[in-house]
């Protein structure tokens, strides 16, 4: 009988995706994914070292499997991603039950590496300093039918002082367009309507092949593949942003007008201290360009609280900034002190006490802002596909959940005169309330249009649950676009 796997995915999206290579990898070598709720034979963790809560919460989970690995003589337990390129030997230090560590670089090398460990009855510790296989082309197990993330480059070249991913995922790595194009169409001809195109900074695409406009020429190539329905991306890096990626944007119908483009900080002397070269009025002018070319966008950003020496004008700045650019919602971070990082060493380190006061602070005033932002929207019609996994009250409110154009969660009650949608399909729905967090259709939904995806959705599912609603079978989760964490 094949052995069985679990993959336990921690951090952002880019560790979503590798975790598909993971599976896929596992898949090819004859694993097969454990049933829900079964015990693994081998159980995976690919982990994030962002911020430290990721650190303790690994280690608690090592902690509660090791009397399930006690209790299952052959499991075995690998660790993998950030947070096992940073610490390394010391996992199986405080883990001894640990069999497998591999890092962001090696991907790939996890069967062999299990492998050996059952051979070898020994940890088998892998970590790369660089990238020898480009992740993209090891075999991926999808998580969605129909939306699928693509990797455009790996690793950052910028030195942002309270970052730890450079140094654990190395310099930036692009891919060649026309190697991204050829796997987005294999995706669409699968089924796939919706691509993610993923990277640490992805204005800067095409540095390691000299061409600074080499992001919106893809965007724009992405824009002649028929059958792709909605192209997004993450991140942007204000420093980088250039006019023509906003063109691109405005004028490729399938480039969704949603923007998640990270401020980190409203005050220039704490973006300074950072290490981030742009300051808040570009960042405010990049905002204000793409409102105007894209009058509906979405636009979204990261901000972190309590970097060293943030004082309350700096904070004040940052609330400032926040008001003036609207955001649609944003991912907020108390500042982390990570090891090795320039800004772990810098003396004025902000008590926790003061950073949670203002960091319920930033959380209140953007919730206000979101809240204003999507009141408009009630009233208006929008196009919602259909997902998986995105509305955990459905079931008892009997609504079903996907994303507009803009990327908002949108809860809609299916139009009861037509078969209900299914996942990957999409409807045209009149939103009926507003909340900061969500959007709400309970009345005028049309019927769904049929797509590829919902069709490759249904072909992943056993005969009984596509006979009926999209609410039966095993579902498979859309990727949580824009969710930092
Ligand atoms: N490359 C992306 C960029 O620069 O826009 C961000 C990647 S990072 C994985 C995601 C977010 O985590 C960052 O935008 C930042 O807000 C947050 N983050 C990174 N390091 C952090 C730290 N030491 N403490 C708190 N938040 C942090
Ligand atoms: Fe980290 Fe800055 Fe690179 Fe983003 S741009 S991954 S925050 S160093």
């Amino acid at each position: 009988m094949s052995r069985t796997y679990e993959v336990r995915t921690y951090g952002c999206q880019m560790n979503v995706h590798d975790s598909e290579r993971l599976a896929g990898s596992l898949e090819a070598a004859g694993y097969v994914r454990a049933a829900g709720g079964a015990v693994p034979d081998v159980m995976v963790y690919n982990t994030c070292a962002v911020r430290e809560n990721a650190d303790n919460r690994l280690y608690g989970n090592l902690g509660h499997v090791a009397s399930v690995k006690a209790a299952n003589p052959g499991m075995q337990i690998a660790v993998g991603g950030c947070l096992a390129q940073k610490d390394r030997a010391q996992i199986v230090r405080r883990a001894p039950h640990v069999d497998v560590v591999f890092g962001t670089h090696n991907v790939g090398s996890l069967p062999a590496l299990l492998e050996r460990a059952r051979l070898e009855q020994e940890a088998q510790i892998e970590i790369l300093e660089s990238l020898e296989v480009f992740p993209s082309t090891l075999p991926a197990r999808r998580e969605s039918a129909y939306a699928a993330w693509v990797a455009i480059s790996v690793g950052c070249n910028n030195t942002c002082t309270f970052c730890i991913v450079p140094s654990l995922r190395g310099t930036e790595r692009d891919r060649r367009p026309g190697e991204i194009l050829a796997e987005i169409e294999a995706l669409v001809a699968d089924g796939v309507i919706e691509v993610t195109l993923l990277g640490q900074n992805v204005n800067s695409y095409g540095v390691e092949f000299g061409d600074r406009y080499a992001f919106a020429k893809l965007l724009r190539a992405c824009g002649t593949i028929e059958g792709l329905e909605r192209v997004r991306f993450t991140s942007p890096h204000p420093a980088h942003f250039t006019d023509d990626v906003i063109s691109a944007m405005a004028e490729t119908p399938s480039v969704m007008p949603a923007l998640h483009m990270p401020l980190q900080s409203g005050s220039d002397s704490i973006l300074r201290a950072m290490r981030r070269s742009y300051r808040a009025e570009r960042y405010l002018g990049i905002i204000e360009r793409v409102r105007a070319a894209i009058p509906d966008a979405a636009i979204t950003t990261d901000i972190i609280v309590g970097f060293p020496g943030e004082t309350e004008a700096d904070f004040a700045a940052t609330l400032e900034v926040m008001t003036q650019a609207q955001f649609a919602s944003a991912f907020t971070f108390k500042y982390s002190q990570r090891p090795g990082t320039p800004a772990a060493e810098l003396p004025r380190q902000v008590p926790a006490a003061v950073v949670g006061e203002r960091y319920a602070r930033l959380v209140q005033l953007q919730d206000s802002i979101s809240w204003e932002q999507a009141k408009p929207l009630v009233g208006r019609e929008v196009e919602v596909l259909v997902a998986v996994g995105e509305g955990r009250k459905d079931a008892a409110t009997e609504r079903m959940s996907g994303r507009g154009r803009d990327n908002r969660l949108v809860h809609f009650s299916p139009n009861p005169a037509a078969a209900p949608p299914r996942p990957g399909d999409v409807v045209i729905a009149e939103i009926t309330h507003a909340a900061p967090h969500h959007l709400i259709a309970d009345a005028r939904v049309s019927p769904p249009r049929r797509t590829p995806g919902g069709d490759a959705w249904a072909a992943t599912q056993p005969p009984a649950a596509t006979a009926g609603s999209g609410r039966a079978g095993v579902w498979l989760g859309l990727p949580r676009v824009g969710a930092a964490d």
